[in-house]
């Protein structure tokens, strides 16, 4: 359970400071040697617990940079009602 962001980033900066589990990571820390922002996936709770919504992806500019990592077309909390089956038949 992670957002992860995509080499669309433009290193704005506008998610750092957003996230409230330090879990973001700028280009000149990216583990990963890339030329962008990076979110710790150990770190990212998705904001659960802090947020409505991901706090990073609200404040990134740049369409579809910040994405999730389990189903990234549908986002991390679904509007499924109690008792209604996560599947249909
Ligand atoms: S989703 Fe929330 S916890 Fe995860 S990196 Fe973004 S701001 Fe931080
Ligand atoms: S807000 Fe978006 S474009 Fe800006 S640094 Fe963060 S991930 Fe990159």
């Amino acid at each position: 359970m992670a957002v992860i962001i995509t080499d669309t980033c433009i290193c704005c900066g506008a998610c750092i400071d957003e996230c409230p589990v330090e879990a973001i990571v700028d280009e000149d820390d990216n583990p990963t040697g890339e030329e962008i922002y990076f979110v710790y996936e150990d770190k990212c709770v998705e904001c659960v617990g802090h947020n409505d919504e991901p706090a990073c992806a609200i404040a990134c500019p740049t369409e579809g940079c910040i994405v999730w990592s389990e189903v990234a077309s549908e986002p991390p909390h679904t509007d499924r009602k109690p008792g209604e089956p996560c599947i249909s038949f």
